[in-house]
């Protein structure tokens, strides 16, 4: 299954299920397929607190589309960032490549640090530059959504604690973060990652959950990112400038979920990143950073992609750039439904 999250009129997230380009809501599975009532009007991190493994839902659907569930056109919803999660559990320097484009070395066990819901944001949605950097940067990652409560789980079984899987967009403050490249001589960053990677709206995420059964095995996914810069020889151009294959991890899904919850117990509906591949812009040559105007695109195979257009901190682009069409065209869209 495939799930995704919509504004209902009270512009509160609610579930909704993908089928081809509908969404069967959960008031229609409720009312014509069986769901628990109290299911009907529920966001991701809700639902999967009453449905764990989904389940429940995927029973229901089931039955809808045997029954010829009608769904609403995806267009005519307002789709938001498939869940707004409970922790956001993050990991860095999980893969071979992007170690060894820094010079590291290989961590012998899980580097681990925080987001904030503030820094959610969807599919689309703006990411904003904050005055407080320079080095604005992106970083593709697996994102894993917690179904079944994880405590001191073995390896073995890490995996069925998973609900599911979205594309996710590690954006960061390179400066900030204290990456060398990023800074000018003599200065240091702030010694740790929160402003760095916790900044309103740089962890995008979507376009939807896909299920852990439909997705297969996640250490055998591709993943990439492009950047559409705004000015310079490449001006409007999408170029591809992360690659990668989760089987680079370090760590794998399981491993990273055994071992967060050997210390952290997480509930249905946190979420965790799992690091990013080999081709960020601070370890390129020159470096290249995001500026307003820009547009960033993240991808996960099988699960989608997400784009967010760069803006300044007080929502202002270039006339003209890429970020300035791409909100010219979701305001287009905006009110539909
Ligand atoms: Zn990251």
């Amino acid at each position: 299954m495939r799930i995704v999250a919509y504004l209902d009129e009270l512009d509160m997230p609610v579930a909704g299920v993908l089928a081809d380009e509908r969404v069967i809501t959960l008031a229609e599975l409720a009312e014509r397929a069986g769901l628990r009532e109290e299911l009907a009007l529920l966001d991701v991190r809700s639902l999967l607190a009453e449905d764990e493994d989904l389940t429940e839902t995927r029973a229901a659907v089931g039955r809808a589309m045997r029954a010829g569930a009608r769904g609403v056109p995806l267009g005519e919803l307002r789709l938001v960032a498939p869940l707004e999660p409970g922790k956001i559990v993050c990991v860095g320097q999980n893969y071979r490549s992007h170690v060894t484009e820094q010079g590291g070395s290989i961590p012998d066990h899980p580097l681990l640090f925080a987001k904030f819901s503030n820094a959610v944001v969807g599919d689309g949605e703006p990411v904003i530059r904050p005055a407080t950097t320079r080095a604005l940067d992106l970083e593709v990652e697996l994102g894993v959504v917690i179904g079944r409560r994880a405590r001191r789980v073995p390896v073995e079984t890490a995996l069925d604690h998973v609900a599911g899987y979205v594309t996710a967009n590690d954006v960061s403050a390179r400066d900030l973060q204290g990456s060398k490249p990023a800074l000018a001589p003599g200065a240091r960053g702030d010694g740790q990652w929160l402003r760095a990677k916790g900044s309103d709206t740089f962890l995008p995420l979507g376009p939807c959950l896909v299920t852990a059964d439909e997705l297969g095995d996640p250490g055998a996914l591709r993943l990439r990112g492009w950047h559409t810069p705004a000015a310079g020889p490449d001006a409007g151009r999408e170029i591809l400038v992360q690659d990668g294959v989760t089987g680079d991890m370090i760590f794998s899904v399981a491993e990273l979920v055994a071992f967060i919850s050997a210390s952290i117990t997480l509930e249905p509906g946190d979420l965790v990143i799992t690091g990013t591949p080999s081709g960020v812009g601070v370890f390129r040559e020159p470096p290249v950073f995001l500026v307003p105007g820009d547009v960033v695109r993240v991808e996960v195979e099988r699960i989608g992609s997400v784009t967010n257009p760069i803006v300044d901190a007080d929502g202002a682009v270039p006339a003209g750039s890429p970020a300035a069409r791409l909100l010219a065209g979701r305001h287009a869209n905006a009110g539909v439904g």
